[in-house]
Parts: C-alpha cells; structure tokens; sequence
C-alpha cells in the first residue's frame, strides 16, 4: 500500500473535517501518499481529486460540513459509473480508499472493494444508526445542538404556559430524539422504534396540566411524522395550545464537539492501519468503548441496536 485516498459521502456530519485530517496526517506518519478526491463517488467518478499535504487538513479539525464537499451520486449506482470510478482509482495508482459516510456510502464502497480497491469505512451519520458500532461521527455535536435548542425553546414555553412540539431529525432510528429529550427533560418523545397511542400521550399531557405543571416539551422524530402533523392529530384529543418548532438542518452543521473531534481523530487513524494491513471490506466502528474494525456485511445485515431502557427512563423521570 503506497497511495491511498480519502472521501466524504452522502449527508454531511460535524467530525467529518477532523475524520479527514486523521486519515490524511496519520496516512502521511505512515509513509503513505494521501488524495482527497471531492464530492463523494461523483467526484471520484470525474477524477475530481489532488494530494493532500499536512497543510491541507490544517486548520479544520474545527470545522463542520467537509472540505472534501459531499455529494449523492446516482451515477456511482450503475455498473457503468462503477467502471468509470475503478478507471479512475487505476489511473491515479490509489490501493486503497478510506470512505467517510453513511450505510449507503458503505455499499458503494463495498463494490470497490469487490472489484480489487480495498476500502475501510469510517461511520459519519449524525443518526447513530450504522449496524455494528455504538457510535457514528456527528452524533454528539447534533445531540449538543438539539438540547440547546431545547433549552431555549423551553424558556418561551414556561413563560407562556405553552406546549411545545420538536421536531429533530431520525427517519429510521430515535437516537437523536431520545437523548436529546432525556438531556432537555421531554415530557413525551415519539421514535420509529416505538408505536406510543394517542390516548396514552394525552394522559402523560393531562396529568402534568393538572398537577400545574407550566409547559411540556414533546419530542418528535422526523421518521414517525412531522411536528405539524402531529400537532394536528393532538388537536383531536385536547384544547391544549401547541407551537410547533423544526430544527431541521441546524442539527447537520456547526463545530464538532470535542468527542466528535476525539472519535474522528481515533476512528481516521484507524481507518489507516486496516488499509495498511491490506484489508478492505472493513468497517471502522466503536464497541464496549474500543475503536475496532468489523466486516462490513455486518453494518448491512445486523440492525441498529436501540436502547430501549433510555427511552422508558425519560418516561419515567417525566411522570
Ligand atoms: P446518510 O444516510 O447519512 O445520508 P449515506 O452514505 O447512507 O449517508 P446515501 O445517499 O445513501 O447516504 O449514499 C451516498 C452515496 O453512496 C449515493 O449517492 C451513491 O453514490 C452511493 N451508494 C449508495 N447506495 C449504493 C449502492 N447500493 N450501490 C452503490 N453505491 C451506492
């Protein structure tokens, strides 16, 4: 392994300028060349892609979003645009890739890897929810982000004697929803993991009115329906007077916390050694608390553990 090269891919995450810049300072300490090739499989497929020095990744360790930019690439999931993308990897003499992304970024990667490119994927989803690993990258500084909001928004919500319905971010897993309404003290948080009734809500609502109770925050995860929607729904059952706030892409963006910032830091370098080892279909992932690396069928086939026991907590610290 001579010349490796590095990029992000599909939603953006806060660590992923400080995943960058491991792979490209530990990959340079190693010996190795490092490219960065920008806009994900799109730029890879165009051969949009240069050196990096230990200059490039310099000041960016702080820096939310990608300097390597991100991008979907429909393209990449054809066999022709997979042709062009292994032309491009031969052209350049890169032996191996490290990808910085999502499941689906994952499964691109795993087509390189078939085709000879060994590539090492580093989990970079505010979400949480690769299979395989307890943590992705963006997680932290998206939770930080939420329960600010929270705070503040509760603020309004005590002075106005108000309701207030969050939407956070979570198609498919709760994560975000969960930690963020046990850190900000949600009366109620709906996740896809969890099909709560109406009638059961209202009571938690009602109860916590009747005992004086000034505000209550509800937490809803994109993935079950929006906030608005289920501002609706609440109207059938109670005269309770509700805001709805989306905190939408916020959530994507601003600096990476300092466990963001530590678990790139851990997570890129490791991404390094995997490849130095000529290893590829490798996913990089965090269990019990140790960095390690995984086949990366697994991130496909497993499912994403959801901790159930958090979830009745805030329940039963919101009663
Ligand atoms: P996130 O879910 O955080 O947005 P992601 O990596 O899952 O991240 P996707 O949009 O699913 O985001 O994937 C990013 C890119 O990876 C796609 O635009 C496509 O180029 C490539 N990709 C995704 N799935 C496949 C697949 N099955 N085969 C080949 N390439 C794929």
């Amino acid at each position: 392994m001579k010349r490796i090269a590095v990029l992000t891919s599909g939603g953006d995450a806060p660590g992923m300028n400080p995943a960058i810049r491991a792979v490209v300072r530990k990959g340079i300490y190693e010996g190795l060349e490092v490219v960065g090739i920008y806009n994900g499989y799109q730029g890879l497929i165009e051969g949009k892609m240069e050196p990096m020095t230990l200059g490039f990744v310099g000041d960016i360790i702080q820096r939310g979003g990608t300097k390597l930019y991100s991008a979907r690439c429909p393209e990449f999931q054809t066999e022709e645009g997979q042709k062009k993308a292994l032309e491009q990897l031969k052209k350049h003499e890169i032996d191996g890739l490290v990808v910085i992304g999502g499941d689906g970024s994952y499964r691109g990667s795993m087509i390189l890897t078939k085709q000879g490119i060994p590539c090492v994927g580093v989990p970079g989803t505010i979400d949480n929810d690769i299979p395989g690993t307890d943590y992705t990258l963006g997680f932290d500084t998206a939770l930080n982000t939420v329960v600010e909001a929270i705070d503040k928004i509760r603020d309004t919500a005590t002075s106005h004697e108000r309701t207030f319905i969050i939407e956070v971010m979570g198609r498919d897993a709760g994560d975000i929803a969960v930690w963020a309404g046990l850190a900000g003290g949600a009366e109620t948080i709906l996740i896809p993991e969890v099909d709560e009734s109406m009638e059961s809500i209202v009571k938690r609502l009602n109860s916590g009115s009747e005992r004086g109770k000034k505000h209550s925050i509800i937490i809803v995860a994109e993935g079950v329906m929006s906030g608005t929607e289920f501002a609706e729904k609440l109207k059938d059952y109670t005269d309770i007077d509700t805001r709805v706030s989306v905190l939408g892409h916020i959530q994507r963006g601003g600096t990476p916390s300092g466990r963001d910032r530590v678990m790139a830091s851990l997570f890129g370098a490791k991404a390094v050694e995997v490849l130095l080892q000529n290893k590829g279909g490798r996913a990089i992932g965090l269990r019990r608390n140790e960095v390690v690396d995984y086949d990366m069928q697994e991130a496909f086939e497993g499912s994403h553990v959801f901790d159930l026991s958090m979830y009745q907590l805030s329940k039963e610290l919101s009663i």
